[in-house]
This record gives C-alpha cells, sequence and structure tokens, in this order.
C-alpha cells in the first residue's frame, strides 16, 4: 500500500484554497519541496496538519500541487467519477457530439483536456500526476464512450515545464486523416492528427453562428482565420468574403471546406501576415472577425502583446466602413477582460464606436469562479458608427 506523504502548506495558501482555488505554488509550502514525491499524490495539510485535500505533486514545477478535491485517495474511481461527471454535463447541453469533454480545471481534472470528435479522442495531458491516470482515462473512454480512436496530442511546452516528453501518438485505434462533422449546416473537415490545436478550435464553434446574421450582401474579412470557421459560414449566409492566415495548410483545408459547401466562389483565400494584408489592402469591410493566436503568451511578453493588440485592433476598426461590425477575441490567459477592454478603448481613437456584446469561452470550456486561470477566451462585438 501506497504510504500518502504529506505536504503542510502556509495559513495564506489555505485561505486561498478554501476559494476553491486549484494550485499551490512552490513558495507556499511548509514542507521543503525536495522532500515531495514527482508525480505522484500527496496530502495536503494545514500548519496545525488537519487534512485539506489530496494533491498531484511536482517538485520540479512553480504550480507544485494541484488539487483534486476529495477527501478520500484518489483512485482509478476517482478518475471515473469526475470524467463521469464531465460528460453527463456535455450530454445535457449539447445535442452535437463535438464538444471539449474535460477541460482541465475546469471539470477538477487538472491538466487533462480531451476534445470528442463523434468517436474520436484527441486528449493532452500538462501534469505529472495526471500522466499516471493514462491508462485508465484511455480505458473509460474505450468502456464507456466506445472510442474508436483515441490520438494523444501531447506537443505543448506546457509538458516540458512539468518534466514530461512532447510527442503526438495515437493511443488507441485508426483515427480518421480528415475528421468531417456537420455544424448547423456547415460540413467542417477537421484534421485531429496534425492539425493546429486538436483539429479545430471548438472554442470558436457557436461564435460562427453570429454571421448568420451579419452576412448576407456584406462583404466580410475572417482575420487569422485557420480554417475558416466564420468565413465559410459568412459566405454560406451571402457575404462576398476574404480570409487570411499565414498558415498554409490551414488554408489548404479551408479551401477544401470551402468546396464541400459549395461556396469556394465567395471566398478569396490569402496566405499571409494578418498585419501585413491589413496595412496593405485597399479594402474596406461590412463585417471583420478578429481572431489571433495568444499575443501574450508569458508575462514578459506583456508589453509588447498589449501594444501589439492595440495596434492590430486599430487597423480592424479603419478598415470598417461606416455602420461596420468587428468581432474581435484575444485568448491569452494573461490579458484580463478589463485590460483588453482599456486597450480597444485605445483603438477606436477618434472614432465613433459603440459596444454590442461581449463574448465568452462556451459552456464546455468552464470557467469557474473559484479558478479565475480558467477563463481565456475574450471578445467584444462592435459597431462603427458613422458620424454626420
Ligand atoms: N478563427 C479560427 C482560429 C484562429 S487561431 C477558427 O475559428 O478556427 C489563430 C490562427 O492565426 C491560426 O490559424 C494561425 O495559423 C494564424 N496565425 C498565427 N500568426 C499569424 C499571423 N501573423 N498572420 C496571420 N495568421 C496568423
Amino acid at each position: 500500500m501506497y504510504s500518502v506523504p504529506e505536504c503542510r502548506i502556509s495559513k495564506a495558501a489555505e485561505k486561498r484554497i478554501r476559494l476553491g482555488h486549484q494550485w499551490i505554488f512552490a513558495n507556499e509550502l511548509l514542507t521543503p519541496v525536495k522532500e515531495l514525491p514527482y508525480g505522484n499524490i500527496v496530502k495536503i495539510v494545514s500548519d496545525k496538519n488537519h487534512l485539506l485535500d489530496y494533491a498531484f505533486s511536482n517538485p520540479n514545477s512553480l504550480i507544485t500541487l494541484r488539487r483534486l478535491l476529495t477527501n478520500t485517495f484518489p483512485d482509478s474511481d476517482w478518475i471515473k467519477n469526475r470524467l463521469e461527471n464531465a460528460f453527463q454535463f456535455r450530454l445535457k447541453n449539447f445535442d452535437i457530439p463535438v464538444y471539449r469533454l474535460a477541460f482541465s480545471e475546469g471539470d477538477y481534472l487538472s491538466g487533462l483536456t480531451i476534445d470528442r470528435f463523434d468517436n474520436h479522442y484527441v486528449l493532452q495531458i500538462t501534469s505529472a500526476g495526471m500522466e499516471k491516470f493514462l491508462d485508465e482515462i484511455v480505458g473509460w473512454l474505450k468502456s464507456k464512450l466506445n472510442a474508436k480512436s483515441i490520438i494523444a496530442r501531447n506537443e505543448t511546452s506546457y509538458r516540458k515545464m512539468e518534466g514530461l516528453s512532447t510527442e503526438n501518438v495515437t493511443l488507441y485505434g485508426n483515427p480518421p486523416e480528415n475528421f468531417e462533422w456537420n455544424w448547423y449546416g456547415i460540413q467542417m473537415i477537421s484534421n485531429l492528427k496534425e492539425g493546429q490545436k486538436t483539429g479545430a478550435y471548438l472554442d470558436q464553434r457557436f461564435h460562427y453562428l453570429l454571421m448568420d446574421q451579419l452576412s448576407k450582401g456584406k462583404k466580410v474579412l475572417d482575420l487569422f482565420c485557420h480554417t475558416a470557421g466564420f468565413g465559410i459560414r459568412a459566405a454560406k449566409m451571402g457575404a462576398e468574403v476574404i480570409a487570411v492566415d499565414s498558415s498554409k495548410e490551414s488554408i489548404s483545408l479551408a479551401k477544401e471546406i470551402a468546396k464541400r459547401n459549395q461556396v469556394e466562389n465567395r471566398i478569396q483565400f490569402i496566405v499571409e501576415d494578418a498585419n501585413h494584408f491589413l496595412k496593405n489592402t485597399t479594402y474596406q469591410f461590412d463585417t471583420i472577425v478578429c481572431d489571433p493566436p495568444p499575443l501574450i503568451k508569458s508575462r514578459k511578453d506583456q508589453k509588447l502583446g498589449e501594444i501589439a493588440y492595440q495596434k492590430l485592433n486599430q487597423r480592424c476598426f479603419e478598415k470598417l466602413h461606416s455602420n461596420g461590425i468587428l468581432i474581435t477575441f484575444s485568448c491569452s490567459h494573461l490579458l484580463t477582460t478589463s485590460s483588453l477592454f482599456n486597450l480597444l478603448v485605445k483603438s477606436a481613437k477618434g472614432m465613433m464606436v459603440q459596444l454590442i456584446s461581449t463574448l465568452h469561452q462556451p459552456k464546455d470550456h468552464p470557467i469557474l469562479l473559484s479558478h479565475p486561470e480558467t477563463e481565456y477566451l475574450k471578445g467584444y462585438i462592435f459597431l462603427k458608427r458613422e458620424v454626420v
């Protein structure tokens, strides 16, 4: 039987985790870090030695303890119950079986992300402790969800910080080269094994539907389009579209999807740097979608990243007709909603711009109030008003 080591934490950390936060940092421990096991489970105890929770421990990571939110030792039932809970929530909330099935801390599954593409699953593990549950996770997907294939897209650099290797491996079955799915009338194609992220930006899929109201007879720009989820829907709804991305592979798949939806004549695809495109284009647009990759990936990028967001959005506003709409996003978790808003105020300097709506990641990427780091995708819809 594994004798579970204990890790004492400071009063301040205890106070914070009592509000529900899931991480405990190296400088909050009373037990020396070097006494902690790598990737195993420990008991978190207060300075008075009361049991507070169990956690994955990693002495090499700044996030040294990842809470497991349980009163009893987490065994294979623990992970199965958590997965089942995450699954039931999706089952009740989504009628199309393409969604994020597990969203790490957002589902009390620290370091585990799983995207479901019907019977095909793409997972990513970013904590050493979760890695030890891999067999149970794969077993559960096979037995409970009838998985036909499971891919581990473990390529992220977050794994290096946890001392894990980076790899892209098929854990089970034969994943389709391209997975096809229908998203409210649009035929989508996702490359699960080689495409960006897990093959699709599932966090944006509901926002594509915004195009239904903003496209008929309009000139639309889908900037940072990836496989043009926004642009293809806009074209289908009657827009003339320009879709820009710097990735050749993404544009090539986007063209195939456009053909599949019979809108290839309504979209001009351009492989180009987005800022370069904006600087040089002579077009003005009725609707612009601006969905850049995270421009702030770490604290050291903060200042330059903020300037980049500001300039990018300023250019977007300038390229809008009067009464045009800008739908703009940031997926940098280090940029708060209010900081983004303040930047956008500067981007709109000298123009009459009205806020129409705010946008967020969908509920299969749950934002927990107790763990603010679960929030990353923020968006705004703006109207550029005519000044008479
Ligand atoms: N809107 C897309 C997701 C965009 S993700 C969707 O819903 O699917 C960000 C995209 O920006 C990626 O496809 C990436 O290839 C692209 N990209 C990254 N840097 C870029 C740059 N400098 N110029 C243009 N595209 C860029």
